[in-house]
C-alpha cells in the first residue's frame, strides 16, 4: 500500500472514501460507488489507519480475490 503524509495524517492513493456513512472505503480500481453516486476522481484518498482497521470496506461484489 502506498502512503502519503499530510501532517499527522497518512492517506493512501490505493483507496478512496465515498459519501456513504458506512462501508465507504473503495479500492482505487473501483471508480464509482453506486450507493451514493460518488466518483473516485471527486473523492478523498482513504486514511491509512482506517484501511488497516479493515472496517468500512465497501462490498464491491466483483472482487477477483
Ligand atoms: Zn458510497
Amino acid at each position: 500500500m502506498r502512503i502519503e503524509m499530510h501532517g499527522d495524517i497518512q492517506t493512501t492513493p490505493d483507496y478512496w472514501d465515498c459519501e456513504c456513512s458506512n462501508y465507504y472505503i473503495h479500492k482505487a480500481s473501483v471508480d464509482h460507488c453506486i450507493e451514493c453516486d460518488s466518483y473516485r476522481g471527486d473523492s478523498a484518498d482513504s486514511r491509512v489507519d482506517e484501511v488497516e482497521s479493515g472496517e468500512n470496506f465497501a462490498d464491491e461484489g466483483s472482487d477477483p480475490c
